[in-house]
Formats: C-alpha cells, sequence, structure tokens
C-alpha cells in the first residue's frame, strides 16, 4: 500500500482539480435546474487557484499540503460551497495522524463532520453530505475490515456515486435549492455530483 503522504495528497487534490475541469458545464448544468447555474464555474476556479498555490509553495508536512486547499478554497470561491469544501479540508489537516488507510478514514470523517458541523445539514437534505455521508462510512467499514487501500477508496467511490444518485427525488431542504421546494425533486444535487468526482479523485491518485 502506498503511504498517503505530501505528494499522494497533493496527487489528490490535482486529480479532483483535473475533474472537476472537465465535468465543469456537467456540474454547472445541475446547478441551473436548482440553483444558480454557478457550481462548476465555482469548483474549476477555486482548484485551479488550489492547483497554483500548490505549486507556488509545495508542502512535505501532509496537514500543511490540506490546509493551503482550505485556505486557497475558501478565498476563491464564492458560494456555499467553498466554505464548505474549505472547512472539508480544513477539519481534515487537523486530524490527520499518520500516513495509512486509517489515517486516511478518521481525516476525512472529520473532514465531513465539520462541513455536518458548518453547514447545519442532515444527510438526505440533498447536499453533497449526501455523497460525502456513504463514503466516509464505506471507506471506515473497509479499512476497519483490513482491505487495501485500493480496495477501500475503490469502495467510498461507489458509495458516493450511489449516494449522488439517491438525491435525484429528494426535496432539498438546505441551500438554494431549498428554495424551489418541491420543485427541487427530479435533479441530481450539484454538491453531491462534484463529492463524488472528490472521492472518484482519491480511489484513482491515492491507488497503490
Ligand atoms: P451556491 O449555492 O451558493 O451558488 P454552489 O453552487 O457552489 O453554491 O454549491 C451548491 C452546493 O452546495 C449544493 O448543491 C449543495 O450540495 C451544497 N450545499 C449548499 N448548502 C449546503 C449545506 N448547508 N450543507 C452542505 N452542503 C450544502
Ligand atoms: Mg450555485
Ligand atoms: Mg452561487
Amino acid at each position: 500500500m502506498s503511504a498517503v503522504d505530501a505528494a499522494a495528497l497533493t496527487a489528490w487534490v490535482r486529480e479532483f482539480a483535473r475533474l472537476a475541469h472537465e465535468q465543469r458545464d456537467a456540474l454547472t448544468r445541475l446547478d441551473a435546474a436548482i440553483g444558480d447555474a454557478d457550481h462548476g464555474a465555482n469548483l474549476d476556479r477555486g482548484l485551479t487557484a488550489v492547483v497554483a498555490a500548490l505549486e507556488a509553495q509545495p508542502a512535505d508536512d501532509p496537514a500543511a499540503v490540506l490546509k493551503t486547499v482550505a485556505t486557497t478554497l475558501i478565498k476563491t470561491v464564492g458560494g456555499a460551497s467553498g466554505p464548505l469544501y474549505g472547512t472539508f479540508f480544513l477539519r481534515a489537516a487537523g486530524a490527520l495522524d499518520g500516513d495509512d488507510g486509517r489515517a486516511l478514514a478518521t481525516a476525512v470523517r472529520a473532514g465531513y463532520d465539520g462541513v455536518v458541523a458548518r453547514g447545519k445539514a442532515e444527510r438526505g437534505d440533498k447536499t453533497m453530505l449526501d455523497a460525502l455521508g456513504p463514503a466516509c462510512d464505506a471507506l471506515d467499514e473497509a479499512v476497519a475490515a483490513g482491505e487495501s487501500l485500493d480496495d477501500a477508496l475503490r469502495a467510498a467511490a461507489a458509495a458516493a456515486a450511489a449516494g449522488r444518485d439517491a438525491t435525484e427525488p429528494l426535496v432539498a431542504r438546505k441551500g438554494r435549492a431549498s428554495y424551489l421546494g418541491e420543485r427541487s425533486a427530479g435533479h441530481v444535487d450539484p454538491g453531491a455530483a462534484s463529492a463524488t468526482l472528490l472521492v472518484e479523485a482519491a480511489a484513482t491518485a491515492l491507488a497503490g
């Protein structure tokens, strides 16, 4: 199993940035249906700045990498998702203690808990939590079962994608989409879609 070190975390975030850029229009289309059509642009702008910041100041401390990601996202992404993803990475940075799958699972869980605390949403509210939550559960379960990091992250990515798809029939209870009430049903949540990219990026970049 490869170590979850600063280089691996940087590769993870770079892959997330690549996917967000590639999926920018798709994310924006999802946000056009139930929000204000800026989610793809928000994330692409933020993650482009993140990649630049990591290149300008390469860190060899894993927590420092996650902190740079957090502060850059908070600075550059207007909209709900910037502070929420920023909180995810900031809390993950604070909880990261080690370079194995268990340490990653603990850090990601802390990130998830931070998003819950900051956004005051719950699973089922049709937000990014509906993808992040199942991914954390799958990661914890796989790590506890002694699975390889590869297998654990693949399970987490599948759980995130299933959670994303399950947001389609839901009525949004948080964020802009909640202003639509019942009319928010019938569309996948853009944040759940981007959170799935985050987990898929981990499965690709952190695979040993
Ligand atoms: P904005 O809605 O301000 O334009 P974005 O379009 O970038 O911001 O992000 C929208 C996404 O943010 C939603 O699809 C949802 O997943 C997520 N989101 C919004 N509010 C919350 C919240 N309180 N908790 C968790 N996620 C949220
Ligand atoms: Mg939006
Ligand atoms: Mg907006």
